[in-house]
């Protein structure tokens, strides 16, 4: 069994092609950027719809663990995940995020579209979270993923040891693989990940298969938007072909408040992509593609 977040369809930014991609519940990081923070938890994430909430108080009622109460507040430890506060919920503010599926109805699933990723060189992506915290329930899918023939592409923080790397690189295609600074002391401090972890993941892929890698980079006000020409660099250095710079956009934010959380960029406006071309001819004067989106 795995915990599932989300399954979206027809994706075009998540690898080549059209693509099913499926977003695993879980992450070892905490960026504040996040735009599904509701996937850090590998357990289920009640998100409340404070817009729809008539404030009849029917789930706190309902709730047999008291893991509800008001103003608005769900207690996670509490709460036992019977949904009794979704289904009796009339205005439709509650959902999860979270449920768990059968590795092969998850495979099965995803090769609903097959034709699609014929025609157009397609396939899965598997996202996150960080699709390497639920990891052996991860392998299992990346194996069967591989073993219907699919094309298997996972968007991936490399915060992950070697020997997790190691069991599931024969089973991946496409590492969508993030480089979101190279200051281990400000990666440490803002996400919480270890940048000599991720970058022995990355000087393996280097050594092992450059070809498979696309470096995505999140470029996020205040953290590292003055980092682009050291990351387009380094990939550079590692032989990698192609990095995506990901202008930082604020699509997340209402799951931060369903969540009952500030977010950290509640005043930001979206980055421009038009302010990150220059990075475009940097990378082709250095002999690497660099590309303005995902
Ligand atoms: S049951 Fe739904 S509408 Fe009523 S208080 Fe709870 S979240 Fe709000
Ligand atoms: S899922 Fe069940 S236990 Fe959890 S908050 Fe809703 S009613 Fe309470």
């Amino acid at each position: 069994m795995i915990q599932v977040s989300n399954i979206e369809r027809f994706a075009t930014h998540d690898g080549p092609g059209i693509r099913t991609t499926i977003f695993l519940k879980g992450c070892t990081l905490h960026c504040p950027w996040c735009a599904n923070p509701e996937t850090w938890s590998i357990q289920p994430v009640l998100l409340h719809d404070a817009s729809k909430c008539i404030q009849c108080r029917r789930c706190e009622t309902i709730c047999p663990n008291h893991a509800i109460t008001f103003p608005f507040t769900w207690k996670q430890d509490l709460c036992s995940d019977c949904r009794k506060c979704e289904d009796i919920c009339l205005a439709e503010a509650i959902s999860f995020s979270g449920r768990k599926m059968e590795i092969a109805d998850l495979a099965a699933e995803v090769c609903k579209d097959w034709d699609y990723y014929e025609q157009s060189h397609g396939g899965v992506t598997i996202s996150g979270g960080e699709p390497f915290t639920q990891f052996e329930a991860f392998l299992a899918l990346l194996k069967a993923c591989k073993a219907a023939g699919l094309h298997v592409a996972v968007e991936t923080t490399g915060n992950f040891t070697q020997e997790k790397l190691l069991q599931a690189l024969p089973y991946i295609d496409c590492f969508l693989m993030d480089c979101k600074h190279l200051d281990a002391d400000k990666l440490a401090a803002v996400t919480g990940g270890n940048l000599a972890l991720i970058q022995a993941n990355f000087a393996y892929l280097s050594k092992h298969c450059p070809d498979k890698v696309i470096v995505r980079m999140p470029v996020i006000p205040r953290f590292n938007e003055d980092c682009c020409k050291d990351v387009i660099d380094y990939a550079k250095s590692l032989h990698f072909k192609e990095v995506h710079l990901l202008p930082f956009h604020t699509m997340g934010k209402s799951k931060w408040h369903q969540m009952q959380k500030d977010f950290h960029y509640e005043k930001d406006a979206m980055m421009d992509k038009e302010s990150l071309l220059p990075y475009v001819d940097y990378g082709k004067a250095r002999g690497i593609h660099v590309q303005i989106g995902g």
